[in-house]
This record gives structure tokens, C-alpha cells and sequence, in this order.
């Protein structure tokens, strides 16, 4: 059946879920989506992964035919592509489009097996994730009501169990989990909010909502910095010092002191021989060495290849720069901790010295947890609120890279850099950023040992 042009959709999964989230989001993206909060390097790169492994899962049902638009305007041909890919018998479908009363849905991948009809939604997570079923049960209904059978919808996610050796098995990275019952459950209530958020669309005004938890869960609102502007942060004003806890910290540090700090990849898609999606990937680390109190520092730092497995020469890098005696300080010890475990386990013959660093272990945020707020640092005790507190001189802000979710996506972007120039200047920038971090460590410690003699 050839069918004439589709109407234009009102709603689609995206907008649906906007809606869902809060109905002022899906009105202000439909009329002002001008008014978002600018989408950084790091977020941009989220939704590349997820693009990527979702052509990726394609090669768990080869050979099917792709009914994705030539652009995001133009869903409606893929509504009728899909119709005909149907009606000529086409057993696998990417990117199935149906749309139902103005409301329009895009399945990842659509199989027919003894003239039943499967629908499997790609996500590039580790698990299941509650949000994942409205999306589904709007999936389904749209399905159905425009006349499909479908026997029944899996979320296909990524398998962290599987570690990768040699070529990618496409079976044992991705997990089907049926989630039809649950979708089956949600039917009336997918029913009553379309025809809920569809009225939004008519206001002339975005709806009155307070800004809240909603704002940030089940997804990161990217109309924060829109709805947050006259909203003021309340002070925090009692200032505490602990100093016999801080006297009793300092008095465990045996020098030569480390100030140590590593930062970390990760990936969807594991890209080496030993790795599994989303592990933690130590590509960079910065050490200031003192040798004694109020000693000058001395700093080593590595920064890997971004074309090869880090992890082995990571080690042993580490292992040299840091020696066998002395406090090894860190700012949250246990992300430190996981990445030594994950290298011992990795490398039995460097078990012995990894024990011994992590031994060596001090955490320099343990002051901060309870024995030790300033106004400035608004009950946090993150490096980026207690730095400025206690050493407002130094500062991250003249940096190209000042965090470390940058410091990794720059990494990860490096291997797809063709400008050599370019690459130079990231990893020039990289390790400044680490450098810091370890610096800042340093003359936070010295501030400590200052309020202890006062
Ligand atoms: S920031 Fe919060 S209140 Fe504003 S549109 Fe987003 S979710 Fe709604």
C-alpha cells in the first residue's frame, strides 16, 4: 500500500519524555529552544557514543534494510518507507517508523521471525534504567495503534561482564531484556499523558513549574540556566575548625610525601583486549614529590598514548615515580583505590608494590568530610570549592582544560584529531590540568599544617 504524505507530528519519544519530565521543558523546547543551556564538549560526546552504539547493535540482526531519514525533518518519509519496507516483506527494519495521532516513534531495530513482529530499542547504558520503560510503553503504543502485532519489545543494553579479547563478540556486548509486561502496564497511562502534554502545546505561555529534583533526574534539563536566573544562593555562614582532628591527620603523613592524582577514560564500546564498557581507563597521572615539611616539590607526570592499551606502562610509571616509603596523598582515595585494584588484579607480578602504594594511601579530603568548613567552601568538600577557600591564589579558570570529565573527552577525542598541532596543544593542556590538581593538593596540605601551628 502506497500511502500519501503523513501529517506532521505533534509529539515524538524525545518530546513525549520532555513532557513527562516536566511539561514546561516540552513547551519551551517546542517554541523557544533557543532559550537551552549551551551543550558542552562532554555532553556532545555522551550523545556521539550512543549514536555509535546504536549502529553498532545493528550487527547483532545483519542485513536489514534502514528507514532513518536523510535528516531529522523528514520523519514522515521514514513513516512511509517503513509502511512499505512492511508491506514487501522485509524481515529486519533499522529505524522502524510509525506515527499514530499525531504522536511519531522510532524502533532501533525491528525483526520479523515466523511472521512475528520484535522490537529491540538499542541504549548504550549498563543496565535497564526505570526511565527506559515510558519510553518503551510510548514505543509500543504507537506501534500498535498503527496496526502492528508485535509479539514483543526488548531494551538491548550493554553487557559490562564482557571483557573484550580480540575482535568484538556482538552477542556477548549487548543483553536483550524483554520488557513487554512492564510496557503492557503503562498503556492507559501513555494514552492519558499524550493527550495531556498535547493540550500543553496549545498554551499560549509556558506552564508555571518551580525548579526541583525534577529538574535533574530522571535526565538533566537543559533549561536550567533559563529557569534558575533570580534564583539566589543562600549563604552559608558558620566557619569550624577541628584542630586537634587536624593535628592527629597531619601527624600520620610520613615524607617523602606524593601528591598523587590520575585521570580516567572510559568507554561504551571497550576498544582494547582486557577492557569492558565503561571501565575506567587510567590514561594520565601527576606526582609533586616533598621530600620534607615546607620542601621544595618536585613533579613527575605521564600522559599515555591515545592509539594504545595505557594500562601496563600507566603501572609502571606509577609504580617508579613513587618509590616504596612515604604518605601517598590523594584527594578521594576511593577512585584511587578502585584504579590500583583494577591494576593488581590486571598484573599479578605488580600486586606486591601496588599493595604497597595502596598501603601508602592518605585521603586529603578526610579534613574536609567534618573537621574543617569555611563559608566559601558551601558545604562541600570537592577540590574545586575547598582550592579557592584555602588557596585563592591558584586557580583553575585560566585553563583550557578545569575538570576532570573534560580532561577525559579531550583524551578520548585525541586518537580522531588529524591536526598535529592540535594534538600537541591538548596534551599540553591535559597536563597542566592534572599538574594542578596535584599542586593544589600540595598547598592545600601546607594550609593545614599552618592552621595546626596557629
Ligand atoms: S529547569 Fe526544571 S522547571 Fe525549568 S524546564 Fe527544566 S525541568 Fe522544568
Amino acid at each position: 500500500m502506497i500511502m500519501d504524505e503523513a501529517p506532521k507530528h505533534i509529539l515524538s519519544k524525545s518530546t513525549f519524555m520532555y513532557g513527562c519530565q516536566c511539561p514546561k521543558r516540552l513547551w519551551l523546547y517546542k517554541f523557544h529552544p533557543e532559550l537551552r543551556d549551551e551543550l558542552d564538549e562532554q555532553q556532545a560526546t555522551i550523545f556521539q557514543r550512543g549514536t555509535d552504539v546504536g549502529l553498532l547493535a545493528q550487527q547483532l540482526f545483519p542485513g536489514g534494510v534502514n528507514a532513518a531519514p536523510p535528516t531529522p525533518f523528514e520523519y514522515q518519509q521514514s513513516v512511509l518507507d517503513t509502511a512499505k519496507y512492511i508491506c514487501d516483506g522485509h524481515k529486519i527494519i533499522y529505524e522502524a517508523a510509525f506515527q499514530h495521532d499525531g504522536i511519531l516513534c522510532a524502533i532501533d531495530i525491528l525483526v520479523n521471525r515466523n511472521d512475528r513482529w520484535f522490537a529491540y530499542e538499542i541504549k548504550s547504558t549498563a543496565s535497564v534504567k526505570p526511565q527506559f520503560m515510558k519510553d518503551a510503553a510510548l514505543q509500543f503504543y504507537v506501534m500498535t495503534q498503527s496496526g502492528l502485532s508485535v509479539e514483543d519489545i526488548f531494551i538491548t543494553h550493554l553487557n559490562t561482564k564482557y571483557i573484550r579479547h580480540g575482535q568484538l563478540d556482538m552477542n556477548q556486548l549487548f543483553t536483550s531484556v524483554s520488557v513487554k509486561k512492564e510496557v503492557m502496564e503503562l498503556q492507559p497511562f501513555v494514552d492519558m499523558k499524550a493527550n495531556d502534554l498535547k493540550n500543553v502545546l496549545q498554551l499560549q505561555a509556558a506552564p508555571v513549574m518551580e525548579m526541583g529534583d525534577h529538574c535533574y533526574k530522571p535526565y538533566a534539563c537543559d533549561f536550567q540556566g533559563f529557569c534558575s536566573v533570580g534564583i539566589v544562593e543562600s549563604d552559608v555562614e558558620d566557619e569550624y575548625v577541628n584542630h586537634h582532628a587536624i593535628v592527629e591527620f597531619l601527624d600520620q603523613l610520613v615524607y617523602p610525601l606524593y601528591f598523587m592524582d590520575f585521570e580516567t577514560w572510559t568507554a561504551a564500546v571497550p576498544e582494547f583486549d582486557g577492557q569492558w564498557s565503561y571501565r575506567q581507563i587510567p590514561f594520565q597521572f601527576s606526582i609533586h614529590k616533598q621530600a620534607e615539611q615546607q620542601g621544595q616539590l618536585v613533579h613527575v607526570d605521564y600522559l599515555a598514548d591515545e592509539n594504545n592499551s595505557p594500562l601496563l606502562l600507566f603501572a609502571e610509571s606509577l609504580l617508579k615515580a613513587l618509590g616504596s616509603v612515604g604518605s601517598v596523598i590523594v584527594y578521594n582515595k576511593t577512585f584511587e583505590n578502585m584504579i590500583l585494584n583494577q591494576l593488581k588484579n590486571e598484573f599479578p607480578e605488580l600486586k606486591k608494590s601496588v599493595e604497597n602504594v595502596q598501603g601508602r594511601l592518605v585521603d586529603l579530603m578526610s579534613p574536609f568530610r567534618k573537621n574543617y568548613r569555611l563559608p566559601e567552601m558551601k558545604w562541600s568538600h570537592s577540590l574545586k570549592y575547598v582550592l579557592p577557600a584555602l588557596v585563592p591564589e591558584l586557580s583553575y579558570d585560566s585553563l583550557a582544560i578545569t575538570n576532570g570529565a573534560d580532561a577525559s573527552t579531550a583524551f578520548y577525542n585525541l586518537k580522531h584529531e588529524a591536526d598535529d598541532e592540535k594534538r600537541q596543544a591538548t596534551r599540553a593542556a591535559l597536563l597542566e590540568y592534572c599538574g594542578l590538581d596535584t599542586l593544589a593538593m600540595a598547598r592545600i596540605l601546607n594550609e593545614l599544617q599552618s592552621i595546626s601551628e596557629s
